[in-house]
């Protein structure tokens, strides 16, 4: 079987000597030599300031919820934040798990990022943030969504675990939002087996966060708020340090994977379209099948010839009932039925990525005949 992906593994001698160092100190956790580190080098290369480790992408996401207050409104009412249901279901349910309810707004037909439009038709006196997600790398309209939270007031917290490394306008595009997330999850495109990442436009901001991963302590004998545990220890530090170290290498690979599958389905399939000035880190390569309203056959069939395809992001999440909401969005519907995310990782062979092509092509052909 071709799996959708394989996690990156770095180099294993450079693990045991991080690891080593690990032993001598004995310093397992709570902002340890390695987290700084690991810090200090995501800033530079990121491109950003205020960065904060986390335990993994959906802590990130409540931390930046709390610490932006998303979860209180000024009346005193049920808050809601308004969001995509094109999405990995973490970014709703994370709303939802802090009290937030989400509200989906529908996505662009051509992005698959929110439309900016169908955002400002959902905000409400309880209304308290936008929730984007820049899927699968690409970036929302953040001009346009910038624009609507400062006209009501509202703050913005990208859900960025798709963009690690991406650049739009020759900048950060982790830069936009009053906060921005990252998954540091295995399956990412840089991991720390488990981890993930905020990036604060203030430094206040950051300070407060701070205090909240790890339980509200502010000094020896000082608790100042309302905490959780949301830290990472040195191991994952360590590893994320030595899948760093590897970025060209593994961007490279992805790249070329890529490339290969834009060019051969750029003119007979459907693809998410990209603003230009955007970089990409080939994190997925997700594709549709215009001709089939529904991936279900494709998938099957792909699947016979040896192919894990995912339905990334099956089924669109405004159907969720315990997330109170109704199925109303018609372009998340529609794309979520019919788009398959294609095998990419550092490690695939040419012949690997061939065969992916040809399997498609034949599965799209028999589901037409079928
Ligand atoms: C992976 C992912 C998350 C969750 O991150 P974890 O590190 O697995 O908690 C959140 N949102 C999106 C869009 C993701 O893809």
């Amino acid at each position: 079987m071709i799996p959708v992906t394989k996690p990156f593994l770095p180099d294993r001698k450079k693990l045991d000597a991080y690891i080593d160092g690990i032993y001598e100190r004995e310093w397992l956790t709570n902002n340890g030599p390695l987290a700084q580190e690991l810090t200090r080098r995501l800033e530079s290369y990121l491109g950003v300031e205020n960065l904060l480790l986390v335990a993994n992408g959906t802590l990130a996401l409540q931390i930046a919820y709390r610490v932006l207050g998303l979860h209180e409104t000024a009346a005193g009412e049920p808050a809601e934040a308004i969001t995509t249901p094109f999405t990995f279901v973490a970014t709703p349910s994370s709303l939802g798990w802090d009290g937030i309810q989400p509200v989906f707004a529908d996505i662009d037909a051509q992005t698959w990022c929110l439309d900016p439009e169908a955002i400002a038709a959902k905000i409400s006196p309880r209304t308290t943030g936008i929730v984007p997600v820049h899927v699968y790398g690409n970036a929302c309209d953040v001009e346009a969504i910038d624009q609507i939270a400062e006209q009501h007031d509202l703050k913005v917290v990208y859900d960025a675990a798709h963009a690690f490394g991406v650049n739009y306008k020759g900048e950060s595009l982790l830069k936009w939002g009053d906060a921005a997330t990252l998954s540091f999850h295995a399956t990412k495109v840089f991991h720390t087996i488990e981890g993930g990442a905020i990036i604060f436009k203030r430094k206040d901001d950051l300070e407060k966060a701070k205090a909240l991963i790890n339980f509200g302590i502010t000094g020896p004998d000082s608790i100042t708020a309302l905490g959780i545990n949301a830290k990472m220890n040195e191991f994952q530090a360590a590893m994320g340090l030595c899948v760093l170290d590897e970025m060209d290498t593994n961007l490279a690979q992805r790249g070329k994977v890529w490339q290969r599958y834009h060019e051969a389905f750029a003119g007979t399939a459907t693809l998410q379209q990209r603003p230009p000035q955007l970089t990409n880190n080939f994190a997925y390569f997700p594709v549709v099948a215009e001709q089939l309203d529904d991936a279900s056959q494709l998938f099957e069939s792909l699947k016979a010839e040896g192919v894990m395809a995912r339905r990334y992001f099956y089924p669109s999440l405004d159907g969720l009932e315990f997330l109170n909401n109704e199925a109303s969005c018609f372009n998340a519907q529609k794309i979520a039925r019919q788009v398959l995310c294609l095998p990419v990782y550092y490690s695939m062979s040419e012949a690997d990525v061939e065969h992916v092509i040809a399997a498609f092509e034949n599965g799209v052909k028999n589901a037409r005949s079928a």
